[in-house]
């Protein structure tokens, strides 16, 4: 059993995530069997308290559990759906140790943090490495090295290395800026970066070295001697333009061949062929089309948020390659449609529409009016979980007349909910228990004949991903089909609605689901609601 720790230094948001899934991906072309951890150093227990705007996606397993976008980048380019022990968190391991301590488990020891919270943290990377039966384990170690917070987990790093040598290794990832005034590539800050994890024990065996362009012979040299590593090791990271390089960008540097030579480990040739081609059709699709996402939490300051929908955006990516398709997202502000509904005119020139999903009442109305717009002009629309519900909102105020319908989210006291919470959801929220209370994860949802979603899916059944709280209310389901809805999918009992849908007579394409279809689209295996979506949108105009 082999473990490959994968630390940041010198800055956040340099492609952690992304490079650690690159190594997945290349060490399992070349047969081996991988699985991939993250570990954030937050005392939040899972992601599902954190802010999008603060954290980016909340990325939901089949197992329910509430997850950084880490492990959507890790199921992509893997192609596993990974199980909840492979994320944790501080919260998540002191937790685990003070239910121990408890139940008397540590019989009358001191706990202390350190050897406990990192023997704990082993515990758990063992867990996830034997519930995988993997070959090797990706440790991925959140923050960036020399905060105060990630140390107690390279510590377990520390430890892991010094029980088993010849097991372990440690991939630094840095970045190398190049100052404008001094157009030089700078390798200082890689140099402290390296330092400082010497300071803890580490000694990094492979740097990824993070740059606007690729490095050059000089600096892989310069590094190498003052990082103290082989200069082989020093693997070039370009800025590139889609994620998808990253993994064939690694192998021209011979990655996969060094990591397996630090680990001992047998080489066998990188089977990377089917993973170009897709990564070339993400970049020269024949047709292009605009899709405007409309919603709400696009702006920080002046930066577009583009991390909160991440999966949604790959989704199209994958779906679009498939297709061959060029497709360019607009992020569109739905409060400007409340202060100026004259600006809704400009969803004209788009082929599609999408409402990903999303929480609480800012720019709803907004929302509305937009899918009100797309249904009456037959632009193509598809709406994830909240866009689901609000377009069985629109459709219930201005198709089925019921006025005044809304979510309780909204307006808990809507005389016309429309969409409500779900029964065993009130308990929790009177309680306020809100962390990891939704209705979160994998559930099966049974599909009706003749339906869109039938042909689309080409299955009875199929199982998605979830992660609300409210649901079609059961009272307006007779009403809102005698007036043309159509549920094409529902959980197995047939009590929970999962999929609304317009008939093909009546409308391109206008599909909402309940569930979050994008947590299931593989580069090479898109998700066909979003295919079916990307093709009605390529006819539309
Ligand atoms: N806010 C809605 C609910 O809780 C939708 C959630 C979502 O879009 N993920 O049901």
């Amino acid at each position: 059993m082999k473990y490959i720790f994968v630390a940041g230094g010198v800055m956040s948001g340099i492609g952690k995530g992304i490079a650690t899934a690159s190594i997945g991906r290349i060490l399992k072309s070349k047969g081996f069997k991988i699985t991939a951890i993250k570990i954030d150093p937050y005392i939040n227990v899972d992601a599902g308290t954190m802010n999008p705007t603060e954290h980016g996606e909340v990325f939901v397993l089949d197992d329910g559990y509430e997850t950084d976008q880490d492990m959507g980048n890790y199921e992509r380019f893997l192609d596993e759906s990974l199980p909840s022990i492979n994320y944790m968190t501080t919260g998540r391991v002191y937790q685990e140790i003070i239910k121990r301590e408890r139940n008397l488990e540590y019989k009358g020891k001191n706990v202390e943090v350190v050897p406990d919270v990192p023997l704990e943290v082993i515990r758990r990377i063992k867990e996830a490495q034997k519930s995988a039966n993997a070959d090797i384990t990706l440790v991925e170690v959140g923050g960036t090295i020399g905060e105060y917070q990630n140390i107690i987990f390279l510590e377990a790093a520390r430890m892991l290395k010094h029980q088993n040598p010849k097991d372990v290794a440690v991939v630094m990832l840095s970045y190398v800026p190049i100052p404008n005034n001094i157009g030089e590539m700078k390798t200082k800050p890689t140099q402290y970066a390296s330092r400082e994890l010497n300071s803890v024990g580490l000694q990094a065996d492979i740097i990824l070295a993070r740059s606007p362009l690729p490095l050059d012979e000089k600096r892989k040299e310069k590094i190498a001697t003052f990082c103290n590593i082989i200069p082989e090791h020093v693997i070039s990271a370009p800025d590139v333009e889609s994620i998808y390089d990253v993994p064939l960008n690694f192998e021209k540097d011979g990655l996969g061949r060094i990591l397996c030579e630090v680990l001992g480990l047998e080489d066998k040739k990188a089977n990377l062929a089917d993973w170009e081609e897709f990564a070339v059709k993400t970049k020269n699709g024949s047709k292009k089309l605009e899709i405007a996402v409309v919603g709400k939490y696009f702006m920080s300051g002046d930066y577009v948020l583009s991390d909160v929908y991440i999966s949604v955006i790959e989704a199209i990516k994958h779906a679009a390659a498939s297709e061959n398709l060029g497709v360019k997202l607009s992020y569109l502000d739905s409060e400007e449609y409340e202060k100026d509904p004259k600006k809704l005119e400009e969803l004209r020139k788009y082929s599609g529409v999408l409402v990903p999903g999303g929480f609480g009442g800012r720019g709803v109305e907004g929302i509305i009016s937009a899918i009100k717009f797309s249904r009456e002009n037959n632009i193509p629309y598809f709406g994830l979980c909240y866009g689901m519900q609000l377009m069985v909102i629109e459709f219930a105020r201005n198709v089925a007349k019921i006025e005044d319908a809304n979510t309780s989210e909204i307006n808990p006291d809507a005389k016309n909910a429309v969409i409500d919470l779900m029964p065993e959801q009130k308990e929790k929220i009177k309680r306020g228990d809100y962390g990891g209370t939704m209705r979160l994860g994998s559930y099966f949802c049974k599909l009706k004949e003749g339906t869109i979603a039938k042909s689309v899916y080409n299955s009875l059944e199929v199982s998605e991903r979830h992660r609300h709280r409210y649901e079609v209310n059961p009272n307006v389901i007779d009403k809102l089909t005698e007036a043309g809805l159509v549920f094409s999918g529902t959980s197995p009992d047939g009590k929970l609605m999962e999929i609304a849908e317009l008939q093909k007579q009546k409308h391109l394409f206008m599909l909402g689901t309940q569930f979050h279809p994008e947590f299931l689209s593989r580069p090479l295996r898109p998700h066909p609601l979003f295919v079916e979506f990307l093709k009605s949108a390529s006819k539309s105009n």
